[in-house]
C-alpha cells in the first residue's frame, strides 16, 4: 500500500531539496500515465483533483479511481484534493479518503482565510489529513494577454505575514505567489526569486509553486533552490498531450477509442517523465 500523505512527501523532499510534481487529472487514462511516470522513474508523486474540475467528472466518482490507483501503485502516492473553495467539497475529499486537501480562501481577507484555514486542519489533523493553503494571489491567464507580469507584486506572498499565518495554521503546506501564474504563459514569465527566498527564511513549512507550466529547466531549479518542494504543473501537459492525440489521429485513419486510451496514458508518461527528472524527485521514491 503506497498511499501517502502530503506531509511525509514533503518534509523528505524539504530535507533533501527536491520538489514533487503535483498532476491534475479529470480521468483514469491521465491518472494512469501519471502514475506509469512515477514509476517508471521510482519517484513519489501526488495525483490531485482540482475543485473547478467537478465540471468535467464528479469527485465521488474519480475519487474511488484514484485511490485504489495508489494503493497498487509501486511508489508513494498522495491523493490531494487542489483549489478546495467549499468547506463541503473539502470534507468531502477527506470523508473519500484522500489524504490531502488544499483550502483555498486566498481571495478572502487574512482573518477569514486563517479561520477557515485553521477548522480545515482541525478536522484533517484529527483523520491523519494534510492540509496545503494558500496566501497572496494567484493570477491566472485567460487567452486575452492583458496580464501584465511586471505589474504583479501586490499579488504576492507578504513574507511576514506568511510567517504568522503558517504559525497560526498549523498546515502542512504553504502556497506562495511571486510571479507564477495559472494557465499557460502568454510571454516570458517574471518570478521574484527574492521574494521567494523571502518567505523561505521566513518559514518553516514546504512552500508550493503554484503555476508550474511552461518555465524553464532553469526557473525550477531556482524555485526549488529557493524552497518550493511541491510543483504544481498541469496546463502544459495537457495542451501537449492534446497535440499529440490530433497528431496520432491524423496519422492513423483506422484508430479506435482504446487506442486513444494507450495514447493517453503514454503521452501523459512521457510529458512527466521530463519534468520529474528536472524536478529532482527521481529515485526518491
Ligand atoms: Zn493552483
Amino acid at each position: 500500500m503506497s498511499l501517502v500523505t502530503l506531509d511525509s512527501l514533503l518534509q523528505k523532499a524539504k530535507k533533501e531539496k527536491y520538489a514533487v510534481g503535483a498532476f491534475n487529472a479529470t480521468d483514469l487514462n491521465t491518472a494512469r500515465g501519471i502514475i506509469a511516470a512515477a514509476e517508471e522513474t521510482n519517484s513519489p508523486v501526488i495525483l490531485q483533483f482540482a475543485e473547478v474540475h467537478e465540471e468535467f467528472v464528479p469527485l465521488d466518482t474519480i475519487a474511488p479511481i484514484y485511490l485504489d490507483l495508489a494503493q497498487k501503485a509501486k511508489v508513494p502516492v498522495c491523493v490531494h484534493l487542489d483549489h478546495g473553495e467549499n468547506f463541503e467539497t473539502i470534507i468531502k475529499a477527506i470523508h473519500l479518503g484522500f489524504t490531502s486537501v488544499m483550502v483555498d480562501a486566498s481571495t478572502k481577507p487574512i482573518a477569514e482565510n486563517t479561520q477557515m484555514t485553521r477548522e480545515i486542519v482541525k478536522i484533517a489533523k484529527a483523520l491523519n489529513v494534510s492540509v496545503e493553503s494558500e496566501l497572496g494571489r494567484m493570477n491566472k491567464e485567460d487567452g486575452t494577454n492583458t496580464l501584465d507580469y511586471n505589474d504583479m507584486a501586490d499579488t504576492y506572498t507578504d513574507p511576514h505575514e506568511a510567517k504568522q499565518f503558517t504559525a497560526a495554521t498549523n498546515i502542512s503546506a504553504l502556497a506562495v505567489a511571486f510571479g507564477t501564474v495559472h494557465g499557460l504563459y502568454a510571454k516570458k514569465p517574471n518570478l521574484n526569486f527574492e521574494r521567494l527566498k523571502e518567505i523561505r527564511d521566513n518559514t518553516t513549512v514546504p512552500l508550493v509553486m503554484h503555476g508550474g507550466s511552461g518555465l524553464s529547466d532553469e526557473e525550477y531549479r531556482q524555485a526549488i533552490l529557493n524552497g518550493v518542494t511541491k510543483i504544481n504543473y498541469y496546463s502544459t501537459m495537457s495542451f501537449d498531450v492534446t497535440n499529440g492525440i490530433r497528431d496520432f489521429l491524423n496519422n492513423k485513419k483506422d484508430a479506435y477509442l482504446y487506442d486513444l486510451d494507450l495514447q493517453t496514458i503514454d503521452l501523459v508518461k512521457k510529458n512527466l517523465i521530463a519534468k520529474i527528472k528536472v524536478f529532482g524527485s527521481e529515485n526518491q521514491a
